[in-house]
């Protein structure tokens, strides 16, 4: 789960670290309350979205006077910011933060993640901050600097001092820096996330270091032990289908194809996009109905599935183990029913129960071509999805 950067700076702020606050504004109508809780300009205007690389798409916009605010207000609310985080199809702002600007001499960039390599979450740092990180690590990788942090203990004190130095900081502000970078590892493992980053984390004049920006990721699996945040998800954010599925117990991904796949196991429904795409094809979704999945779950998949108007053709991929063929069967059956399904449906069941199946699906009056093998149902679902207009 991802946090907007006005939530990840309430955790900064919690956590003592250096942040400015701001206000959130949803509607222009509470741009004044803004003002008058932070009367001392300029301001920042900045897009709340789940996407980063807000400033150069047009999102994070200076204004000097209340005149500005208002006008940047209106300029960035309800905008679609396209960034390379966003996707070609952008997304559309609906909430704004207004902060007061900060005067700052120099940019740099910290983030924590998991190294799963190194089996310990390590810092990531560097002096040239303010740019995009992969930017950096592909054409001047040497520029970022690697702490890696014991699972126990945490980050060591020297260890966060030695950043501080090595980060070119003002060395007056030793402490300061060894609390912050402490701070951050504090909250990644105090709240089991994913990420944690501030990018920039600027110098201001007196030599002081301040969070300007701050990204927050939550494991999901974590999640459940951190109740109090469960509700700082925005669903304006998150893909519905996505949404949807978790609702069900299914694993959904929306992906860029036409081709739907409803497959059981995270591993066959890998190797069934792997098969789509190696026929020359392109799935629009990963979706796994786990083991356990009854007749309802089905349902509800292909419903998710079908609710998508760029799928073309449906794949359904099924290997028997826990999951009973027949009760897959059943669930296409029903969905059929409940949605009207005039796409092409091709069918691969193998394992448990599998003559059950076939025979409930030839008993009932779905249209569908049936294969044999995993091959063959990959190449029959792109001739398909391709004799398909847009
Ligand atoms: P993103 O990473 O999504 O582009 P940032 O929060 O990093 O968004 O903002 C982009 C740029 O805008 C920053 O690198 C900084 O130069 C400027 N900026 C952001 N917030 C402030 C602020 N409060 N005061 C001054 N400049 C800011
Ligand atoms: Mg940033």
């Amino acid at each position: 789960m991802k946090l907007h950067e006005y939530q990840a700076k309430e955790i900064f702020a919690k956590y003592g670290l250096p942040v400015t606050s701001g206000m959130l504004v949803k509607h222009l109508s509470e741009v004044d309350e803004a003002l008058k809780k932070f009367p001392n300009g300029p301001w920042v205007v900045k897009a709340q979205i789940h996407a980063g690389g807000r400033g150069k798409a047009g999102g994070v916009k200076l204004a000097k006077n209340e005149m500005e605010v208002s006008q940047k207000a209106t300029d960035i609310l309800g905008m679609t910011l396209i960034s390379p985080q966003t996707g070609p199809q952008g997304k559309v702002v609906k909430k704004i933060f207004i902060t007061p600007a900060v005067d700052y001499t120099k940019e740099l960039y910290v983030s924590v993640v998991l190294d799963r390599a190194h089996r310990c979450p390590v810092i990531l740092a560097s002096a040239e901050g303010g740019t995009e990180i992969e930017e950096l690590a592909a054409h001047k990788p040497e520029a970022i600097q690697k702490v890696y942090i014991d699972p126990i203990q945490g980050l060591h004190p020297y260890q966060a001092r030695q950043l501080h130095l090595s980060l070119g900081l003002p060395p007056d502000k030793i402490n300061q820096g060894a609390k912050l970078f402490q701070g951050l590892v504090k909250i990644f493992m105090d709240l089991d996330l994913s990420l944690i980053e501030v990018n920039p984390l600027v110098v201001l004049k007196d030599g002081s270091i301040h969070c300007l920006d701050a990204k927050v990721s939550f494991d999901d699996n974590g999640l459940p032990r951190h109740k109090e945040y469960i509700s700082w998800r925005d669903p304006d954010e998150e893909d519905p289908r996505e949404l949807q599925a978790a609702e069900h117990g299914l694993s959904y991904i929306s992906l860029d194809g036409n081709i739907g796949c409803l497959v059981n196991g995270a591993g066959l429904a890998m190797a069934t996009a792997d098969a789509i795409q190696h026929f020359g094809g392109s799935p629009a979704n990963f979706l796994d109905v786990g083991g356990g999945a009854t007749t309802k779950a089905v349902t509800e998949a292909f419903k998710i599935i079908l609710s998508d108007n760029r799928v073309k053709a449906i794949l359904v991929n099924i290997f028997g183990g826990i999951m009973k063929c027949d009760i897959i069967a059943q669930g296409i059956i029903d969905a059929a029913k409940q949605v009207s399904l005039s796409l092409p449906l091709v069918i691969r069941l193998e394992g448990t129960n599998v003559e059950k199946g076939k025979e409930l699906l030839s008993k009932s009056e779905l249209k569908y071509s049936f294969a044999s093998s995993m091959d063959e149902a990959a190449k029959a679902i792109v001739v398909a999805a391709q004799g398909v207009k847009s």
